[in-house]
């Protein structure tokens, strides 16, 4: 709630308010085990407040997370500090997150070396190793962050959550920050490492064209709410929510054989008052009195799809 909170008061050059924004609001969602579960949604749609949460960064106000069943926040001790080392969050900013003054092999070390993960004679060689994972020559470990490409630098960040020998990971806006063409080489790394390291992602991006590349299953959100669920190819194939139809409705460009899609008409409204009923109505092409009014839930639409649109009920 935070988060979203402090983002939007210092985007109004305000003082923080002491007011609760629900920047995830009634989400309930399962992640099965080894696949990618993609989480779109426009800036501000709360993906990343739910990322967070799932990651253990952000205290849910109310509701539970689980991993493997058990509520995480319940958990103490060494069960606490395990869930903290399966699930890691790699960050948009490879920069920002990664101490300047810290030779890469150190970055990557640190934590094998803190957690015992490895015993300490140990920590160079599985650097290294580590490091030729994510593609890396593991001469480079001697260097410092700013001695690397931007690529190269995600590469680091990727290194230094494998190093704890995760098992599920939280990809925020992960490769925003990188140029098309070496995005594309990211991904291929996200999915070479899911298949050897038997991952499981939360892949968070604003982005449909990434999380089209690499989701097994996409989850849309609009204004903290859960909006559309479904399988990736099917869901971009025939959304059902008018949201992710707009959302799919692309531009394709030659760049890269990548799609691009296009922005939706009309601002995003400000997650501090949202509007009534569907929180979609103001921009949706379909909205009926109804929808001013009344929430739509989430329900199963079609099998393996859910949706929450009260076109779904006419057409029922
Ligand atoms: Fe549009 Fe109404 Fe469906 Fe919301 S519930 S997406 S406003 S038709
Ligand atoms: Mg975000």
């Amino acid at each position: 709630d935070l988060d979203i909170a402090e983002r939007t008061a210092r985007t109004l050059g305000a003082k923080i308010a002491p007011v609760t924004v629900h920047a995830v609001d009634g989400v309930s969602l399962s992640i099965r085990r080894g696949e990618v579960l993609g989480l779109v949604g426009e800036s501000g749609c709360g993906k990343s407040t739910l990322g967070r949460m799932v990651a253990g960064l952000t205290t849910p106000s109310e509701g539970k997370i689980r991993y493997n069943g058990q509520d995480v926040a319940g958990l103490k001790g060494a069960a606490a500090r395990d869930a903290a080392l399966k699930i890691q969050m790699i960050f948009q900013d490879p920069m920002s997150s990664l101490n300047p003054r810290m030779r890469v092999r150190d970055i990557v070390g640190e934590a094998p070396r803190v957690h015992g993960i490895v015993s300490r004679d140990r920590v160079p060689s599985y650097v290294e190793d580590i490091l030729q994972q994510v593609g890396l020559d593991p001469s480079t470990g001697k260097r410092y962050p700013h001695q690397f490409s931007g690529g190269q630098r995600a590469r680091v960040g990727i290194a230094r959550a494998l190093a704890v020998r995760p098992d599920f990971l939280v990809c925020d806006e992960s490769v925003a920050a990188l140029d098309v063409s070496i995005q594309a080489q990211v991904l291929n790394l996200f999915v070479k490492l899911r298949e050897e390291f038997e991952l499981t992602y939360l892949f968070v991006s604003h982005d449909l064209g990434v999380v089209e590349h690499i989701s097994d299953r996409i989850a849309v959100m609009y204004l903290g709410r859960l909006v559309e669920l479904g399988e990736a190819e099917d869901l971009i194939a025939r959304p059902n929510h008018p949201y992710t139809q707009a959302l799919v409705s692309e531009i394709p460009t030659f760049e890269t054989g990548k799609k691009t899609y296009r922005a939706i008409t009309g601002g995003l409204p400000s997650p501090m008052n949202p509007p009534k009923g569907c929180h979609f109505h103001p921009r949706c092409p379909h909205a009926h009195d109804r929808c001013r009014v009344e929430i739509p839930t989430l329900r199963e639409v079609a099998p393996g799809r859910l949706s929450a649109c009260h076109l779904n009920d006419r057409a029922a």
